[in-house]
């Protein structure tokens, strides 16, 4: 979900909000004192100058996992930096821009609106991230003022949420070859933030995976003698400052390596990392590796920056075969020497233990996560072999093992050969089901495309719609297509739309309709199929996510960010940027838009991505017994009585009606139908 825009100045002691708006920054070093608080108090409530909920909500976000704590109290580490110019929690509430929800008066009342209003940014304050986008930043830091650092007694590698592999992991070797230059042993650091996590609704699946690729990776690690240090904090705010000036010092190390998160609070903590570290004498170095292209390579023929898939993907595939080099794979580290073992500074690092789960982020339905989502690298090529190399299994509909043995070999009818149709069926695995390794890099996209390559005519990367291993190519760099668009135009994850004209939609408020879809209860079978598989497995197949989000947004007329957070909270593979990516395409507010007049039909959709209704029957256990048409849509193909023995809702929208009230909200932006 939308992300804040911290750390901006990490030199000063201000929280750096809104520098140019006078209530939070310009008052931000100064204690409370009563006075300044009605000062503060009395700015607030000044008209057209108010800090914006999108900046509160945040704040609050990170003092609801600081902990109550009251006010003047300071902190136990005494570092009370954050507290500092923080608006008045008692002032005004502020209502921030947007459609129907967030300017509803009735807002306390409706749960679903008041859940993401703090999160949508002002446009002036989009704007401004959007002028000098903070990868911008990051690269001319990187490119100007660095110094060589003293040797220190370590290098770091920094692992980072979506770089949780060993094999070809570009800041790891980087920081390996370091390390070997210097005669010095590396460390693998790795910093929990539930505060992170929280702000930005990582799912308890996702943090569970994490942990448990972390445990896996511990032993990867330890093989080549490499302790695996693991730091938590809270207070994500604090981290660039407890990594610069304690977790580095107790290592002695004054090299640290990572690779760049393109999310906008990530690159402002890089951002603030690298110029501490400059200020400590610190060597921080940040390289692109999440994507095969990085962000800002590709651009049109004039220079600018590229909105639209079908031609960024022509460019992205000429590229690659321009400079194959992209598909590079870094080597793997080398091994510390055994003795660090018994240096008496890491030794005790390799007792480091990996929580079995985080407070806040405790994973239900764990042992299943863990068999239909195994861990680890090695399974991740497992299942790439399968894809690329077996035919689709009915027997994969189901909550359970992709590696279960009795797949099927085929060059022909493999699932990757098949993939042209099959992208778009839900009866079994049809698809890679790559996503969450890809989006935790336990495997790399170029890993997998090197892979692809070797199936492509004369070991070429085919990349098109022709075949089946060209469309999933493509599909695979809608994933790089995405994180462009993030890096480039930041305001799309601050809640914005990326087309402003949308931005007062009219959204309907309505807590019951937004409940029936997240439980699966709607009334029509393809979207309670696939919400009640997000529910249970973490997980959707392309095609059904395209289907519920649209009739969340365009059938139900509810705003597409409620949709957004949803996805995320319940997702293995939640990412912000082909989360984002998704949800604005399909609410028409994207770079790339679905145009707001063609809108799903769900039950042609269902009856073309489930054509036996085997997906429906499986997930929604009321319909197991219903065949032909009225899988799709029983309450109009089955006598009322019968239909009410299901006990299985009916409907909760007229389709036709509500096609009219989205094409009347989207043509007539700012109203609601007479
Ligand atoms: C509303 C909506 C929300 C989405 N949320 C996410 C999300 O949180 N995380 C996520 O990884 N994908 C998301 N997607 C994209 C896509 O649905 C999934 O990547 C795909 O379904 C994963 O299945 P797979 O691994 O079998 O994909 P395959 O079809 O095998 O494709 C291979 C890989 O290509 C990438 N990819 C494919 N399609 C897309 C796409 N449209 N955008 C970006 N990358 C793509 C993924 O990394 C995927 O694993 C979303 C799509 C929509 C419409």
């Amino acid at each position: 979900m939308p992300q804040l825009t911290l750390f901006a100045d990490p030199t000063s002691k201000s929280l750096g909000l809104s520098p140019k708006k006078s209530p939070t920054s310009s008052r931000s070093t100064h204690t409370q004192s009563p006075s300044s608080v009605s000062k503060r108090k009395a700015a607030f409530t000044k008209k057209g100058d108010e800090p914006n909920l999108w900046e509160l909500h945040h704040i609050q976000e990170d003092m609801a996992v600081l902990g109550k704590r009251p006010r003047g109290a300071s902190s136990p580490d005494g570092n009370d930096e954050e507290m500092k110019g923080q608006p008045d929690r008692g002032a005004k509430r502020h209502e921030p821009e947007g459609g129907g929800v967030a300017g509803s008066k009735d807002i306390k009342e409706h749960k679903n609106a008041y859940e993401i209003k703090g999160k949508i940014a002002n446009r002036e304050d989009a704007a401004r991230v959007d002028a000098d986008p903070p990868l911008n930043q990051l690269v001319r830091l990187m490119e100007n003022g660095w110094k060589e650092a003293e040797k220190g007694e370590s290098v770091v590698y920094w692992m980072r949420m979506e770089d949780m592999r060993v094999e070809d992991n570009t800041a790891l070797y980087r920081a390996s070859e370091r390390a070997q230059e210097l005669g010095l042993p590396l460390v693998a650091l790795y910093v929990l933030s539930p505060g992170d996590y929280k702000i930005h609704d990582r799912s308890a699946r996702k943090i569970d995976f994490m942990l448990r690729n972390l445990k896996s990776l511990k032993t990867k690690f330890h093989e080549l003698n490499i302790p695996l240090h693991i730091v938590s904090y809270p207070r994500r705010l604090a981290i660039p400052r407890k990594l610069i000036d304690e977790v580095l010092p107790s290592l002695g190390a004054n090299h640290i390596f990572l690779n760049i998160e393109y999310e906008v609070d990530e690159l402002n903590r890089d951002i603030a990392t690298v110029k501490l570290g400059r200020e400590k004498g610190v060597d921080v170095r940040c390289f692109h590796d999440r994507l095969v292209v990085p962000p800002g390579r590709i651009k049109s023929q004039v220079g600018k920056p590229m909105s639209v898939f079908s031609p960024w993907q022509r460019t992205w595939a000429r590229l690659l075969e321009k400079e194959p080099q992209l598909l590079n794979m870094s080597p793997l580290p080398k091994a510390n020497e055994v003795t660090i073992r018994q240096n008496e500074k890491f030794a005790r690092l390799f007792e480091d233990q990996v929580p079995d789960s985080l407070e806040g982020f405790e994973c239900k339905d764990s042992e299943t996560m863990a068999e239909v989502w195994p861990e680890g690298t090695e399974r991740a090529k497992e299942l790439l072999d399968l894809f690329l190399h077996t035919k689709a299994r009915k027997s994969q509909i189901p909550l359970t093992s992709p590696l279960t043995p009795g797949a099927e070999s085929s060059s022909k009818d493999s699932r990757v050969q098949a993939y042209q149709t099959g992208r778009n069926l839900v009866d079994g695995d049809n698809s890679s089901r790559l996503s969450p390794y890809l989006v935790s890099g336990v495997i790399s996209a170029r890993m997998v495309l090197n892979e692809a390559k070797k199936l492509g005519k004369g070991g070429k990367l085919e990349s098109g719609r022709d075949t089946g291993l060209g469309m999933w190519v493509q599909e695979v760099s809608w994933r790089d297509f995405y994180n462009h668009v993030m890096a480039t135009w930041p305001r799309v994850s601050m809640g914005r739309p990326f087309l402003e004209k949308f931005a007062d939609v009219q959204w309907e408020v309505n807590e019951e309709h937004l409940q029936a879809w997240k439980d699966g209860k709607t009334g029509f079978p393809i979207v309670d199929a696939a919400m009640r598989a997000c529910n249970q497995r973490g997980w959707m197949e392309n095609r059904v996510r395209m289907v519920s989000a649209s009739f969340l947004v365009k059938s139900l007329m509810l705003d597409w960010r409620l949709g957004e957070k949803y996805f995320m909270e319940c997702f293995i593979d939640g990412d912000l940027a082909a989360n984002n990516g998704g949800w604005q395409w399909t609410a028409s507010t994207g770079t790339d838009p679905q145009p707001y007049f063609r809108i799903f039909n769900t039950l042609t959709q269902s009856e073309k991505c489930d054509p036996n209704g085997d997906y429906i029957r499986y997930w929604v256990p009321e319909l197991r017994n219903l065949k032909g048409k009225a899988i799709h849509d029983p309450s109009h193909h089955m006598p009322s009585n019968e239909f009410k023995k299901l006990g299985y809702p009916a409907p909760i929208v007229d389709h036709k009606k509500s096609r009219e009230r989205a094409l009347f909200r989207y043509k007539n932006v700012g109203e609601k139908e007479p």
